[in-house]
């Protein structure tokens, strides 16, 4: 690969947002190059399926729709760059993007490096994620039809979720540290008058049990340490932006680290582009994240060549 040329676009981050802006970048003509620190795919390659995709009624598992996405971009000559990114700069209208593997310039750059999970940071939650442990029940709540699960937090995201995961399962436990919600008052109005929904108030996980799978979780309620039998608990503490590369860098994000783009996905420099979960924005799913990387390298080919 060749370090030292000047790329029509540096696309960070190789998920459904950065591949699809790939796909669009070389359907234009872009000279592209993806910066990737894991695997092309993104966070959904390491869940157990992916649904809500149109055109995979069954849905498909994640690693195989990252091993697809990884031959689209080997058919279209997309050059991936397996390194993490470290800093960016900008001078003179070229964005320099410091890197594991050297630094790359682009005229244009895209931000598509998605949002990582607070952990509760207790025992058992990374060693069973995806077997019991979840942060997504759009995604997985049938896995857990006719179960008993836990949910985590006292937020909308939380609330929501419930009120979702209560169509699957047969109990929920909702675990909130504090004695009352901090979500909107009709979504609590709709998660306490739920039948199948205990609430679990002043109340901590402080531990995940499980061998292969979830089996139990361990809950501190107001001092007193408590066994529930459950198959799995979804963890909403909320999700932050990776971000941390961008330190320094004067790009509007939201009170939380969202980066806040237009209907083009421009952020507030020119020619830097943000898609994907990364972005403030209603729905983070794959389809909404490959949606926002079309559009982005649509509209970066356009800046490009104006
Ligand atoms: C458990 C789970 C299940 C899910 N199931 C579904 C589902 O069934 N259907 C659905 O539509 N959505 C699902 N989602 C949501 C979906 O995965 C995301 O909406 C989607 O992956 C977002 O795509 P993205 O490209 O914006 O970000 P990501 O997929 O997060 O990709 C970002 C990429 O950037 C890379 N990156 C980050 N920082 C750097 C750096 N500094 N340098 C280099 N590379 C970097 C990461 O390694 C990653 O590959 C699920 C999410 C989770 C957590």
């Amino acid at each position: 690969m060749d370090n030292n040329q000047l790329y029509d676009m540096v696309i960070i981050g190789g998920g459904p947002a950065g591949a699809t802006a790939a796909i669009y970048a070389a359907r234009a003509g872009l000279k592209s190059v993806i910066l990737e620190q894991m695997n092309i795919g993104g966070e959904i390659v390491a869940t157990d399926r992916l649904d809500n995709y149109p055109g995979f009624p069954k849905g498909i598992a994640g690693a195989e729709f990252g091993m697809l996405l990884q031959q689209q971009m080997e058919s279209l000559n997309v050059p991936v760059e397996i390194s993490q990114v470290e800093s960016v700069s900008f001078q003179e209208g070229v964005k320099e993007i410091v890197t594991s593997a050297g630094v790359f310039q682009g005229k244009t750059l895209l931000v598509a490096t998605g949002t990582e999970p607070n952990l509760l940071g207790v025992e058992g939650e990374t060693e069973l994620l995806g077997r019991g442990v979840s942060y997504c029940a759009t995604c997985d709540a049938a896995f857990f039809r006719g179960k008993t699960i836990g949910v985590v937090g006292g937020g909308d995201a939380a609330l929501e979720e419930t009120v979702f995961l209560s169509r699957f399962v047969e109990k929920a436990y909702l675990i909130h540290r504090r004695d009352q919600f901090r979500g909107c008052s009709w979504l609590q109005d709709k998660a306490l008058e739920l039948p199948n929904v205990e609430v679990l108030w002043n109340t901590t996980v402080s531990r995940i049990e499980g061998d292969k799978k979830v089996s139990a979780l361990h809950v501190n309620q107001g001092g007193r340490e408590r066994r529930l039998e459950a198959e799995g608990i979804f963890i909403y503490a909320g999700r932050k932006p990776k971000t941390g590369f961008l330190k320094g860098v004067q790009l509007e994000q939201d009170e939380r680290g969202f980066i806040i783009t237009n209907a083009k996905m421009e952020t507030s420099l020119e020619g830097v582009y943000a898609a994907g979960d990364i972005r403030k924005k209603y729905l983070r799913q794959v389809i909404t994240a490959a949606s926002d990387g079309a559009i982005a390298a649509t509209a970066a080919a356009q800046y490009i060549f104006a």
